[in-house]
Parts: C-alpha cells; structure tokens; sequence
C-alpha cells in the first residue's frame, strides 16, 4: 500500500495539494495550518500532489510504476499534444482556416476532457497542470525566465494567437489574469456550453501549470470568474 509522508516543518500551509488530489486523501488542519492525511487508501499514486507542493514536502513509498498515471509518458504526450496545439497555430495564417482548426481542436479538447472528468473523477485539473508542465518543458529555450513576472510576459507572447491574457501581478504574491479573446469562450457560445466547465478548467490548469514551470512557482486558484466578454482568475502565486 502506498505510503503518504509530510515534512511538517517544510510546509507552508498553501493548501494545493488538498485541491490538486483526484482522491481527496487529504483534509487541511486548519488550526496547524497543515494537510493531514484522511485517506490514504484511496491513493493511487498519481503524484500530482508532490508536483504541485512548492516546498517538496510530500514524499511516497510503495508507489508501483503502472499506477503513477500521470508519469506515464503515453498519457502525457497526449494531454501535452493536445493543448500544446492551441497556441501554436499561427500557420495556417488565413483566418477563416485558423478558427476551422481552433473549432476542431476545441471539439477534441472537450471529448478529452470529459474522458478524464468520466475515467479519472475529479482529475481534470491536475491533467491540465501536468499538460501545461510538459509544453513548458519541450519548448525551445532560446530565453529562460529570471523570474515569475518574466515568465508571465513570455506566456502573454506565447499564447496570443488563441488568447489574449492580461495580468497584474503584484511582484509576490498576488496575481490577477483577465482573459480578454479565448478560443475556448467562442468555442463554448458555439457549441451552446456553459462557461466555467470542464474546458475553462482545463485551460486555467493549463496556463497555471505552464507558468508554474516556466517561473519556477506554483500558482494557487482564488477565484475564477467566467464572464461573456472577459474572464477573471485571482491567484496565489508561491515562488520557491
Ligand atoms: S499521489 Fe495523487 S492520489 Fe495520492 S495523495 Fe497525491 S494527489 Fe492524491
Ligand atoms: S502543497 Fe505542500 S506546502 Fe502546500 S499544504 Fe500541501 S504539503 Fe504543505
């Protein structure tokens, strides 16, 4: 059986790794202001939480290599290829074949989502984490970030042509993104989905995981507001 531990010293109380288990195996003590482990039976392994925690204070024993699902690189490559896609098309140039390919990928990210949400429960965020993590890695490094605010600018650059990011960052902690143009809003008005599903949630985890790799922080979700013409996310940012 798997075998959960927690620095209790190393941690600092964020709360990510209640939000980031599938399984809630964890509960937060909110008076020592750490995670307790409720159930460990139900871990199967995935590891998100340990990606997630900014002060690598959670370890596993026992864990066997078939049940770590998200270190299984068939998986990854799909969740990566897939939202990897969304802010590379800038060929082809012409408009009306870019929105045909958004629409197309939009439709696949959904059917995607909604196999993880069906197969793995609540798991989608940490799929979309994990997916943002992996783009980041297989990027060209012609620029490494010196920090979190450089890392934002890159990624307001990066993933223009399918969004239009806008955030304030207070230099810390304190993180806001309004999301003007979103590939994913027109998709949902298309297609007559409400927005702040499970496609808005792949999409934040996404970019959270991306930003979290690239400016060696892990991000933490306040607040997310879907709006018709911009979205709000407030957010924790945990620099390292
Ligand atoms: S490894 Fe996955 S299932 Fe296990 S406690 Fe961590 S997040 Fe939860
Ligand atoms: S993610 Fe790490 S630092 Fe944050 S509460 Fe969990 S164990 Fe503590």
């Amino acid at each position: 059986m798997i075998k959960i531990t927690i620095d209790e010293e190393a941690c600092v109380g964020c709360t990510l790794c209640v939000d980031e288990c599938p399984t809630d195996v964890f509960e937060f003590d909110e008076e020592k202001r750490i995670p307790r482990v409720v159930k460990e039976k139900e871990c199967f392994g995935c590891l998100s939480c340990s990606e997630i925690c900014p002060a690598s204070a959670i370890t596993h024993e026992d864990v066997i290599q078939s049940e770590e699902y998200y270190h299984d690189m068939d998986n990854i490559k799909l969740a990566s290829r897939l939202a990897a896609e969304v802010h590379l098309p800038n060929s082809p140039s012409d408009d009306k074949h870019k929105k045909a390919a958004l629409d197309d990928l939009g439709i696949r990210l959904l059917s995607v989502a909604s196999v993880f949400r069906q197969t793995l429960g609540g798991s989608l965020p940490a799929v979309g984490t994990m997916a943002g993590r992996t783009l980041a890695t297989q990027l060209p490094r012609y620029h490494v970030p010196e920090d979190f605010g450089e890392a934002l600018k890159m990624a307001v650059e990066q993933f223009s042509p399918a969004w239009n990011l806008k955030p304030e960052y207070d230099g810390s902690s304190k993180l806001d993104i309004k999301v003007g143009k979103c590939f994913i809003r027109e998709l949902c008005k298309d297609e007559g989905i409400e927005l702040g599903g499970d496609l808005c949630v792949l999409f934040y985890n996404y970019i959270a995981g991306y930003l979290g790799k690239m400016g060696d922080a892990r991000l933490k979700l306040l607040q997310s507001t879907p709006g018709d013409k911009e979205c709000k996310y407030n957010v924790e940012v945990f620099t390292k």
